[in-house]
């Protein structure tokens, strides 16, 4: 079988930049893709110095057009469903939907995190007009009467004073959690009214929110917001192959992309297990990516 020195898993952006660097480095790799980039869902990305404004997919073009001029470099729109560790070679096997498998010297786990949302119906008008990240749309939402929807009160307070920033129109849905009376008067003061009922549903157009209806049978105008969502990796590969995590969820590396599992790098979003952005993930991906070319090159001098 054929064998690469790494095998990259995630084309995000922290995927695409290690391919790059290792395609420049004249190592031989390939990358898997499946197409689910947690921003695949926005319209724009904001933020990316050179690329401010650019859709997500003309940005993940831009970048396999890039990666394509260095010949040892393979990308395949598959998803991997197992890695495993021959433990006598050393090897990575990987193997994809598609019933192929790979061999690799280095594997790149760059497959990002996933949302998941306490009201479903939040993920109809997410990367259109509610988002999770004031800095990259907090610009586009600017003065706008936004909501700001989230249950857990340290999440509620932290995301409120931030976009207070970008609107003072502001109206908090807690979704039937109370607030402490120390958080209700810090809003009160800056005229930011809290609604704590259960929210029954949001209504809107083709992604643009209009209103949030609660329980109590009142509809509350609103044209967009910001959610505070939980993260969660959405595949099994940095546990099956005994990646250490710290008490925060964080796979534990030396800053350099190497986990505790030797052969094994991590990149992009799925090392925090938390949210970042595309410049710092891209950052990630050229990092982890220089550690995998240095080990490989001290292994083989
Ligand atoms: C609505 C929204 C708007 C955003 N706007 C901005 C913005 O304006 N500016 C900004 O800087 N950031 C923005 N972000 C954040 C940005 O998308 C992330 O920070 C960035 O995508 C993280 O990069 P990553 O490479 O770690 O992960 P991702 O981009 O999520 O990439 C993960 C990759 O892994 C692949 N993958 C996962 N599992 C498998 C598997 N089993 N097999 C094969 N492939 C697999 C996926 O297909 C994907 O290619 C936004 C996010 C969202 C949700």
């Amino acid at each position: 079988m054929n064998k690469y020195d790494c095998m990259i898993i995630g084309g995000g952006p922290a995927g695409l930049s290690a391919a790059l660097t290792l395609g420049r480095a004249r190592r031989k790799v390939v990358l898997f893709d499946n197409g689910t980039n947690r921003n695949r869902v926005t319209q724009e990305s904001h933020g990316f110095l050179t690329r401010d404004g650019i859709k997500p997919q003309e940005f993940k073009n831009i970048a396999r057009k890039d990666i394509k001029s260095y010949p040892s470099i393979s990308i395949m729109d598959q998803t991997v469903i197992e890695i495993t560790k021959d433990d006598k070679s050393g090897l990575f096997l990987v193997y994809t939907s598609e019933n192929n498998s790979y061999v690799s010297e280095k594997i790149l786990l760059a497959t990002g995190i996933q949302e998941e949302f306490a009201l479903p119906q939040i993920r109809q008008y997410y990367g259109k007009s509610l988002f999770s990240c004031p800095y990259c749309d907090g610009w586009e939402l600017r003065d706008k009467p936004l909501a700001i929807l989230a249950e857990n009160e340290e999440h509620i307070s932290h995301m409120t004073k931030l976009v207070f920033n970008w609107s003072q129109d502001l109206i908090v849905f807690t979704n039937g959690h109370q607030l402490s009376e120390k958080v209700q008067n810090d809003f009160e003061h800056k005229k930011i009214k809290v609604y704590t009922d259960a929210i029954k549903d949001l209504h809107g157009d083709d992604g643009n929110l209009y209103s949030l209806e609660l329980e109590t049978g009142e509809d509350i105008l609103r044209t967009g917001g910001f959610v505070v969502p939980s993260f969660y990796r959405p595949n099994k590969f940095a546990k099956q192959l005994n990646c250490q995590v710290d008490e925060n969820g964080t796979i534990k590396t030396d800053g350099a992309g190497r986990t505790t599992a030797a052969g094994l790098y991590v990149a992009g979003e799925t090392e925090k297990g938390g949210p970042s952005s595309l410049m710092i993930a891209a950052a990630e991906g050229f990092k982890a990516a220089s550690s995998i070319n240095m080990d490989i090159t001290i292994d083989r001098f």
